[in-house]
């Protein structure tokens, strides 16, 4: 059994509805199991946006843009012809080219669909995102036939500006290191810690047993989506692989999978009016298959680009590490539920 742990923090405040009277509110800490990172789970307030944000003003297409068709094949670059003999990967309206901006040993950023500037969150499709993704794969092969070493694979996105996204364009981007990422490497010798002590892969005795609790939010194909027990952030949502654990192991099946979950939460999170995101597909390095790693897509949304928005990263996160969150994994799951049916 992986055991939750859950603390109350024993809070007491001023109740501005009786007098400032003094009483307790609930408040608690919890642990995550895996990487023993802590969060805080307050109960009442809701800081969730209550309309959709105006996008207009940040995706109209106005200036340059590198990733609209009209230009893409002028301003980007393609790959070295000895690791992608075609030179830059396309497939339907989808493309992959290198990052000029080398943020691993191995970058690339991929473009859901060259011919539109701007997709909200309820027109992705899942073709989109398949042919996005499928690529990617692709080009993670690719890499690791010609580069051995670098094993350690993420694909990742951000989605508008507020979520540190600096071209509006959707697009997706992915990392290709000989050296784990922090976060990548504390997941990973979390499963490995995990591994020893039990012999069972980590995230399936965790899929098996939120199956059955109430952050489990459905299933498509080989992915079972779920809300962790102690998000990183605001409404987290998990996509965990079973039997893979690296991004080249990924087939065409299990890429579909992922597309059709990923349409579901973002169908979710648009009905909610969240609109930007970061979500990361980590991939457990050279020794995954050893320890039954599981390839985990993680999302969660980042605060509205509004005029004058209110960032969701605070001294909580930045500096003491613990997210402080709103809405409890339960209700994100209980909302996000309804997607999936
Ligand atoms: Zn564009």
């Amino acid at each position: 059994m992986i055991e939750f742990s859950e603390i109350d923090l024993g809070a007491r405040a001023p109740d501005i509805s009786d007098g400032g009277k003094w009483k307790s509110v609930p408040l608690v800490q919890r642990v995550d199991p895996l990487t023993l990172k802590t969060c805080r789970i307050l109960t009442g307030v809701k800081l969730q946006p209550e309309s959709p944000p105006d996008l207009a003003e940040i995706t109209d297409s106005g200036g340059f843009c590198p990733f609209c068709e009209d230009v893409f094949e002028r301003v980007t670059f393609e790959f070295e012809r000895d690791v992608i003999p075609v030179g830059r990967l396309r497939k339907n309206k989808a493309a992959i080219v290198p990052n000029i901006m080398a943020y691993s040993g191995y970058s690339s950023v991929g473009i859901y669909d060259t011919t539109r500037h701007f997709i909200k969150l309820g027109q992705f499709t899942k073709e989109l995102l398949t042919d996005a993704l499928s690529l990617m794969v692709e080009h993670a092969k690719a890499v690791r036939l010609a580069r051995p070493d670098l094993a350690w694979s993420s694909i990742s996105a951000n989605y508008l500006p507020s979520s540190g996204s600096s071209v509006v364009h959707p697009h997706l981007q992915s990392s290709h290191d000989f050296q784990p990422m922090l976060g990548q490497n504390e997941w990973v010798e979390g499963a490995k810690r995990y591994f020893h002590e039990t012999s069972r892969p980590y995230f399936d005795d965790l899929v098996s047993q939120e199956k059955n609790s109430s952050r489990y939010v459905g299933t498509t194909g080989s992915v079972t989506w779920l809300t962790p027990f102690a998000p990183r952030g605001f409404q987290e949502v998990w996509g965990v692989f079973s039997d893979i654990g690296d991004i080249v192991q990924l087939s065409d099946e299990n890429t579909s999978d992922l597309a059709e979950g990923m349409i579901r939460v973002f169908k979710y999170y648009d009905a909610h009016n969240f609109s930007a995101f970061n979500y990361s597909l980590v991939g457990g390095g050279p020794e995954s298959s050893s320890m039954g790693f599981r390839l985990v897509f993680r999302i969660l949304v980042r605060s509205n680009p509004d005029r004058h928005y209110r960032s969701d990263v605070t001294y909580f996160e930045r500096l003491l590490e613990e997210p402080l969150l709103d809405v409890s994994p339960e209700e994100v799951a209980k909302a996000a539920r309804d997607y999936f049916n």
